[in-house]
């Protein structure tokens, strides 16, 4: 969108993407194109197909009609998954992993190392990739006994340690404490900052333009795509959310 971007590799790349689970279109005529670097959320109401937009890009679904590259090859054959660091929504919930911080994180290694045996060099990744996320101090504990918050760091950790360089987070901040959420987006603006990919699913649309700088704002075909700092006073978040919503994004409404 800007000419700087020109130099900058693709990540996404929709072109005229429609899906339906039934003969319904979910999502239609999509085209996105987002470069390395940027920080996108993806916004829209509940069932507006953001769920599935993420599926499509990360071909996890097959397009009915357009094409879906990631890093320039068919989504759905792209196979380095280790550059893909994706956090679930509520990733913590689970309560059946009896493992530690550490454990996740090292999980992150394993495509680089085959079954092989994690080398110091290795496991000096995993420990840095604990630390950037601030959870040294909790690297031993298991990740049932942390908080929301605290489990999706792990999470992000482990695509940390496998080197991701684009990180897709679904409502990473569902059931995470207010106070923990500031820390998080702090967390996603330093790792923006170090040139990491982050695109986000957000129903926080305060927190949205806030950190994110751009948003694509989604109800089954796109409404909005610019810089976030537009969104909040567009006419695309009103249609979108119903009169009302731009107070929620901090716009003048
Ligand atoms: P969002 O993430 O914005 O809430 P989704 O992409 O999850 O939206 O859903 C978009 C629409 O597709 C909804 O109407 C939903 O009911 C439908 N849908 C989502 N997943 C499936 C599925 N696996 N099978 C059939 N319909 C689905």
């Amino acid at each position: 969108t800007t000419e700087s971007n020109e130099n900058r590799p693709s990540v996404v790349e929709l072109a005229d993407v429609s899906f339906g689970y039934t003969s319904t279109p979910v999502v239609e005529d999509i085209s996105v194109s987002i470069d390395a670097g940027e920080y996108v959320a993806v916004v829209g109401p509940n069932g507006s197909g953001k769920s599935t937009l993420m599926q499509l890009l990360l071909g996890l679904l097959e397009p009915d009609t357009g094409t879906a590259e990631l890093f320039g090859v068919d989504a759905t054959a792209f196979d380095d998954g280790a550059r893909v660091g994706y956090v679930a929504q509520r990733a913590g919930t689970s309560r059946e992993m009896p493992i530690t911080v550490r454990e996740v994180v090292k999980m992150g290694r394993f495509p680089h190392v085959g079954f092989g045996r994690l080398s110091a060099a290795d496991w000096r990744i995993v420990d840095r990739a604990i630390d950037t996320v601030g959870m040294s101090a909790f690297a031993d504990r298991r990740i049932t006994q942390l908080s929301g918050g605290q489990r999706q760091r792990a999470f992000i950790a482990r695509a940390l340690a496998g080197e991701a360089d684009l990180l897709v987070l679904d409502e990473p901040t569902v059931g995470v404490d207010t106070e923990s959420v500031d820390a998080f987006y702090g967390l996603l603006d330093s790792l923006h900052a170090e040139g990491i990919t982050v695109l986000l699913i957000e129903h926080d649309l305060q927190a949205v333009t806030e950190h994110a700088e751009r948003v694509i704002c989604l109800n089954g075909e796109i409404y909005f795509d610019g810089p976030s700092a537009e969104f909040t006073d567009s006419a695309a978040l009103a249609r979108a959310f119903g009169t009302g919503a731009q107070s929620l994004a901090g716009g003048n409404g």
